[in-house]
């Protein structure tokens, strides 16, 4: 038997630490130990069951931000053997050559995806079961608990290097100081850019002090203080190059081409809880080029492990680690922002 911290109803916070049998590896499949496991924003509010999560499982074990150890294989399970290093791509298409998503690169945007931990039991416990082909190796070096991070690393590196046009000396407005947010923030800052983290009063006492601990300049927004637009001619007389809205605020995105130059794009990473209403007209009047980012693929997780490798990621200034068995309080301090991201060690 093992532990797993899975959802037992499709309610509000129905989920608990259970005993549940170990996973037997089937065909193509490997099981792996589990070192750690991340608590993602999308396990927040399956846990919370926000409307848009109506997908989730009633039952089913969280978690699809993993790094673990080979433990066995099954049949077919490729070249993978005890002791290997792995993380699990957490949104998975199985390849096929005849989906157009595929052969361009995109399966996190195939309607066969998938999310592990959430549409089949993820990594939320000491061991599991995961297809090989959505297992990458992790590199010499790289630290397993480090590792659990490639995932939303992953996903800033689709939203920066592919969505957002961010090279040397650009001038870069990351509004948002989660995870998302801030790893934003250093994969543009690794490509030479200049970055600002934008953030609420609510923001300031973890994610804001978080973000000026590894070297980033902060302002914030919202009531009580002035226009982004106004602040941001401090920095950049000209306006942004580039504004990746990584907050989820529908005023943030709706107000955004403000602090933009002509030309300039911005990029939405977040999800938005309602419509946003816009003035699509003061983009086109500058030219913006509004984009969207969703998810990533496997060449996002390889650089991903690159930064990694750099030590690009400040683990004591961005994580707090929970054994799996405060799960629960652990999801409650993510809901409460009183960390920047939760790990989760599975295997103490
Ligand atoms: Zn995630």
């Amino acid at each position: 038997m093992m532990k797993a911290f899975r959802r037992h109803a499709r309610r509000e916070r129905a989920a608990s630490l259970v005993e549940v049998p170990v996973p037997v590896p089937g065909k193509n499949q490997v099981l792996l130990k589990v070192s750690h496991c991340g608590i993602c924003g999308s396990d927040l509010h399956a846990w919370l069951n926000h409307p848009g999560y109506e997908s989730v499982l009633p039952e089913v074990t969280f978690g699809h931000e993993l790094s673990g150890s080979v433990v066995s294989t099954g049949p077919d399970a490729g070249d993978w053997k005890e002791g290997d290093r792995a993380v699990m791509i957490a949104l998975q298409a199985s390849h096929d050559p005849n989906d157009r998503y595929c052969a361009e690169g995109l399966p996190q945007l195939s309607p066969r995806r998938r999310v592990q931990g959430l549409h089949l039991d993820g990594g939320m416990a000491e061991y599991v079961c995961v297809e090989q082909e959505f297992l990458l190796p992790i590199p010499d070096g790289l630290d397993l608990q480090l590792a659990a991070l490639t995932e939303p690393l992953s996903v800033a590196e689709h939203c920066i290097a592919n969505r957002s046009s961010v090279g040397p000396g650009d001038r870069v407005v990351v509004s948002g100081p989660g995870i998302i947010g801030m790893f934003c923030a250093l994969s543009a800052r690794s490509r030479g850019a200049e970055v600002i983290l934008t953030g609420t009063e609510q923001d300031e006492t973890t994610r804001l002090s978080a973000a000026r601990t590894i070297g980033f300049e902060t302002l914030l927004v919202g009531h009580g203080h002035p226009p982004l637009h106004e602040q941001i001619t401090a920095y950049f007389p000209d306006g942004a190059d580039a504004l990746v809205e990584a907050s989820g605020s529908a005023h943030a995105l709706a107000d955004s081409w403000q602090s933009v130059r002509p030309d300039g794009v911005v990029t939405a990473v977040a999800l938005y809880s309602r419509t946003i209403d816009f003035d699509l007209t003061q983009f086109l009047r500058k030219q913006i080029d509004l984009r969207t980012s969703y998810a990533s693929s496997r060449p996002d997780y390889l650089r991903a492990f690159d930064l990694l490798s750099q030590g690009a990621v400040d683990l004591a200034a961005l994580t707090r680690t929970y054994p799996l068995a405060e799960a629960g309080q652990a999801f409650a301090d993510s809901e409460n922002l009183q960390v920047m991201k939760a790990l989760l060690a599975c295997s103490d």
